[in-house]
């Protein structure tokens, strides 16, 4: 961080998001780093008092409002309430997502259940996309329900069906875009109108919040918050993360909920540990623009290949003319220059003549042996290239007949393309696909 004092250029609030992700907050009073180029990691889970009054102090600062909290050196008590490389992380996702504040969690999955239960509770109701990260559609559809939360699942891209499933009970609107795993669209700023409808009716308490999971595509290359979306969701593990060190998630959005939402991570307990917060903060965001650049570039290529492969039945890939939602993936994702930004993931279906998918176990099992540039495993936004195939493994939570229902089909597979030549990687799939 550098001093204040020495400041001769314009203000980082000029900069472009890139250079702000890698050199955070100019000034940070998070802690006195100012003869760090790195910040170091901090590993102590209490921290000394020095005084009553003090300790007192820094108890009743705890959950003020983040715009105190972060004007001032903080007291810090426990990691679990707030710690030096969270928050920083905090500064910096909340800038790249262009939210008033973030909080950190212990993962994604962490992150998605505050955001959701610190605005809907015992007799409220969420609308949600019928297709999720399968732990997303389980948290809805398992768990909530014995909280007297219940779920309405229904095709998001459709606008009236989305109208639809609104009852004056709903608190919460949920869903990803693009969706995992097969990468459809929502409209942001559609949902965004339907819900202004709808709330103009409505008692402040009793006002619908739009929660976007926006992993998939990344600060990088859609600001959900700025299309509409109250609060943003991000699993740290993949692609801000990078590294695939670490497991980690964060919820951004306005300083009004931040009250809420960091009481609610004090008591549930699901604070991400300052070991996990500082790969992000260190490697992950300030590569985060280079890395997906660079993915985009070969997911582009491996897109197109893809396409004109005999063995290949079907492409989904936002930035493909042949996209059925062409024309809105290049409405809604783009950089910040308005540069367009169609993320790093494609989904496939591989040939599967007899419906089985044989052709895609063949497939993945070829690429898991033998390929050196692909590798089986979930988690995505690394610098390798990731495979999967969504219907067994993510996504297995949904029932069967429900995902047939969804249109996921067992030889549907999911690429993440990492940062190796992308010839190599095309050479891999090309063999691979010779199983099919
Ligand atoms: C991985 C993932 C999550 C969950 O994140 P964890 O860090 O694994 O808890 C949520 N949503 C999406 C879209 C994901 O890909």
């Amino acid at each position: 961080m550098s001093n204040p004092e020495n400041r001769t250029s314009s203000p980082e609030s000029d900069r472009n998001i890139r250079s702000r992700l890698i050199h955070g907050r100019a000034v940070s009073h998070r802690w006195e780093y100012s003869h760090h180029v790195v910040p170091p990691i901090t590993a102590s889970a209490a921290f000394r008092l020095d005084s009553a009054e003090r300790g007192a102090k820094g108890f009743e600062q705890f959950a003020q409002d983040i715009d105190e909290a972060s004007s001032q050196i903080p007291i810090y008590v426990y990691d679990r309430l707030g710690e030096p490389n969270g928050d920083m992380l905090e500064d910096n996702l909340a800038a790249a997502e262009g939210g008033e504040m973030a909080l950190c969690f212990a993962s994604g999955m962490a992150a998605i259940s505050a955001a959701i239960c610190t605005l809907a509770g015992s007799g409220d109701h969420v609308v949600a996309h019928r297709t999720l990260y399968g732990c997303s559609y389980s948290l809805l559809t398992n768990w909530l329900p014995r909280f007297r939360i219940d779920s309405t699942l229904v095709d998001m891209t459709n606008l009236d069906a989305t109208r639809g499933a609104i009852k004056p009970e709903t608190r919460v609107v949920y869903f990803e875009t693009p969706v995992n795993p097969d990468l459809r669209l929502i409209d942001i700023a559609a949902v965004r109108e339907i819900i202004d409808k709808e709330n103009t009716s409505r008692d402040v308490s009793q006002k619908i919040k739009i929660i976007v999971d926006n992993t998939f595509a990344t600060p990088y290359c859609q600001r959900p918050i700025s299309l509409g979306a109250d609060l943003v969701c991000q699993s740290l593990t993949k692609a801000i993360g990078g590294f695939g060190t670490d497991i980690g998630g964060a919820v951004i959005g306005p300083r009004s909920l931040y009250h809420d939402l960091i009481m609610y991570r004090k008591d549930f307990g699901g604070a991400l540990s300052p070991r996990s917060a500082w790969p992000p903060l260190v490697y992950g965001l300030p590569t985060l623009a280079t890395r997906m650049a660079n993915y985009q570039k070969t997911a582009h290529r491996i897109a197109k290949f893809l396409e004109a492969h005999d063995k290949v039945e079907a492409v989904y890939y936002p930035g493909l003319p042949s996209f059925p939602q062409y024309d809105l993936a290049k409405k809604q994702m783009c950089d910040n220059r308005g540069r367009f930004a169609p993320g790093s993931l494609i989904y496939f279906e591989v040939k599967d003549s007899d419906g089985t998918g044989e052709s895609a176990v063949r497939f993945i099992n070829w690429a898991a042996r033998n390929a050196y540039t692909l590798t089986l495993a979930v988690s995505l936004g690394q610098v390798k290239t990731l495979i999967e195939a969504p219907y067994s493994m993510t996504h297995a939570a949904i029932p069967e007949e429900e995902k047939r229902r969804l249109g996921l089909v067992p030889g549907g597979i999911r690429l993440s393309v990492g940062l190796e030549d992308w010839q190599d990687i095309m050479d891999d799939l090309n063999q691979a696909l010779e199983q099919v």
